[in-house]
C-alpha cells in the first residue's frame, strides 16, 4: 500500500495557477489512513510526547489520531476568534497580506514535549508561527511532522532548528 496513491492533485485550487494536494481520498480510506498514521509514528521513533499540536484545520485529522496513539494530549491551533478561553496569537506573512493563529494559554505546560502536526509543509510560514506559539508557552518542540512536504518551496529552511519529518515529498 502506498499512501501516495490516495493524494489527489487539484489544479487551479484555491486560485488559478496553484496545484493543490487533496488528502480527502486518504481520509476516506481506512487502510490508507492507518498506513499514514503508522508512518508518522515510525518517523517519530521512540521520542516521548506530552502534547500533539494540530494546525487548523487539516492538521486536526491526524493530529488527534497521533495524540491518541502516543497517549498524549491534543491541542488545537486555530484561526482568530475560534478558541473560547484566553489565547495568545502569532501573525505571519502570506504572499498577499498576513494571517494569524491562536492557541489557548493553558494548552501547554512549561517543559511539555511537543509534536507539531499539519497535513502539508509548503512555504513553512504556518508552522513557523505555530512553533513560536508553542515556545512562548514554554513547550519543547520535539518534531514537526506532516503527511507531505512540498520540498521545492523550501519550507524546512524556516524551521531549521527543529526536526522535520514527512513520509511523502514532492
Ligand atoms: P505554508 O504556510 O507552509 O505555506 O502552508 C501550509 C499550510 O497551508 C498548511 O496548513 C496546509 O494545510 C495548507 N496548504 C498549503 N498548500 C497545500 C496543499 O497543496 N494541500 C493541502 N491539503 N494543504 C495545503
Amino acid at each position: 500500500m502506498s499512501i501516495e496513491n490516495y493524494i489527489r492533485d487539484i489544479q487551479d485550487f484555491p486560485k488559478p495557477g496553484i496545484g493543490f494536494k487533496d488528502i480527502t481520498p486518504l481520509l476516506a480510506n481506512p487502510e490508507a489512513t492507518k498506513e499514514c498514521l503508522d508512518l508518522l509514528i515510525k518517523g517519530l521513533g521512540d521520542k516521548k510526547i506530552d502534547k500533539v499540536v494540530g494546525v487548523e484545520s487539516r492538521g486536526f485529522f491526524f493530529g488527534t489520531l497521533l495524540a491518541e496513539k502516543l497517549k498524549a494530549g491534543f491541542v488545537p491551533v486555530r484561526k482568530p476568534n475560534k478558541l473560547p478561553f484566553e489565547t495568545i496569537s502569532a501573525t505571519y506573512a502570506l504572499e498577499y497580506g498576513t494571517d494569524t493563529l491562536e492557541i489557548h494559554t493553558d494548552a501547554i505546560q512549561k517543559g511539555d514535549k511537543v509534536l507539531i502536526h499539519d497535513d502539508v509543509l509548503a512555504t513553512g510560514g504556518t508552522v513557523k508561527a505555530v512553533c513560536e506559539l508553542v515556545e512562548r508557552l514554554g513547550g519543547e518542540i520535539v518534531q514537526c511532522n506532516f503527511i507531505m512536504e512540498l520540498a521545492f518551496l523550501n519550507g524546512k529552511d524556516k524551521i531549521k532548528q527543529f526536526e522535520v519529518y514527512a513520509p511523502l515529498k514532492y
